[in-house]
């Protein structure tokens, strides 16, 4: 006996299948048989892909000036795991798990090399703030919720501490079993070709498509050599949109150059989700159809390229054995605008509307799904 079985499920190859779910976990995916508790039939028309996961996201509800509710930007839009970049260093991450808790989404955690976080927007301005030990001690307390390390490396951040911040987190990230280490880029010092040289494979550059100066491109719009040469050792790229930091014109000019993002993610917090240009993952996702991406290469920049990027182990796959988190989707052609986060406007003509999740066995409308009445059966 199956706890549910969605029939008919469309998938990103057109495939059609069944998928059946048992305690939490993906049980079949292909024809199944056997009875089940709950069944839904998708028709073939509509989508289903692994969970979503928004590998950079700000949901500590306290933070003064990133909060949201990981609800509002999970399963209420179609994520299933957000994993907050930041938001807290070590003096608050236990009050952020805690508060997460009641959440359905899954949320996971990067924590800043800074005891305090954004709670001021110079986390790294005062080294002293930057402790290797409390970082070390709240991993080994909380193993499966953080899941890497962040440092913001913008001028604003830093003050007058350069490239330093960033020497030391890669002290702390091998002190800390190597964790995945999120390194926020924007304006200089340090200029970008500094941050680049200090990364190692596995490490992850986000806003990697931001069109400030300092930016991956260079005036003539080739990718700089420090960010090639770091990409070839195993540097991922991440987009992190968010209010200031995804340009059309550097996304179009790397795109056209195969410099493909590994991960989408929104940097999406209540400010940008309300007021734009972010409003949720499925927005950011849709951009990347204006710019010359597949359906199949845009899912599997927010499931299976996300999870391997994070280490989130159990999550990314349509795969027996895999956790029973799924979103179900479709897309829907329609000319709407979309802005980035200079201004540019251009016009989509292809949108993902999320319209439900599966989240650890268990079925949930989105805010979209709710609206459009498709699934009440
Ligand atoms: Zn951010």
């Amino acid at each position: 006996m199956f706890d549910l079985i969605l029939r008919r499920a469309r998938l990103c190859d057109e495939q059609r299948v069944d998928i059946a779910i048992r305690d939490g976990k993906i049980a079949a995916v292909g024809e199944v048989n056997g009875p089940a508790q709950q069944e839904r039939d998708l028709g073939g028309r509509f989508y289903v892909s692994a969970g979503w996961i928004d590998s950079h996201v700000h949901c500590y509800p306290k933070s003064p000036i990133y909060h949201d509710e990981a609800d509002a930007i999970g399963v209420a839009q179609g994520v299933t795991t957000v994993v907050d970049a930041g938001s807290t260093g070590a003096d608050h991450i236990d009050d952020f798990y805690q508060l997460t808790r009641p959440a359905t989404t899954n949320v996971r955690a990067l924590i800043n090399i800074s005891r305090t976080g954004i709670v001021t927007q110079n986390e790294l301005a005062d080294m002293a703030q930057i402790d290797g030990e409390a970082v070390v001690q709240a991993v080994k307390r909380r193993p499966d919720f953080i899941v890497g390390l962040k440092a913001r490396m913008s001028s604003s951040v830093v003050g007058n501490n350069g490239i330093q911040p960033l020497v030391r987190a890669k002290a702390i990230q091998q002190a800390a079993g190597n964790l995945p280490l999120m390194v926020h880029i924007g304006n200089n010092p340090p200029v970008l070709e500094e941050i680049a040289d200090l990364l190692t494979s596995g490490d992850i550059i986000t806003h990697c498509f931001n069109g400030k100066p300092n930016r991956i491109l260079s005036p003539q719009g080739e990718l700089k050599a420090a960010v090639k040469n770091a990409i070839a050792r195993g540097v991922k790229l991440d987009i992190g949109h968010g209010s200031a930091s995804f340009s059309f014109e550097v996304a179009r000019q790397a795109i056209a150059q195969g410099i493909l993002p590994e991960t989408i993610s929104s940097d999406i917090y209540c400010r940008n989700r309300l007021n734009g240009p972010v409003h949720s993952l499925a927005h950011v996702m849709s951009k990347f159809f204006s710019i010359g991406m597949t359906l199949p290469q845009v899912i599997d920049c927010v499931t299976h390229k996300a999870a391997a990027g994070l280490r989130l182990t159990g999550k990314g796959r349509l795969s027996e054995g895999y956790d029973a988190d799924l979103t179900i989707f479709t897309v829907k052609e329609e000319a709407r605008p979309f802005v980035d986060a200079e201004g540019e406007q251009v016009t989509g003509e292809q949108h993902v509307l999320p319209l439900a999740v599966v989240i650890a066995g268990q079925w949930h409308l989105t805010d979209e799904g709710k609206a459009n009445h498709v699934f009440d059966l």
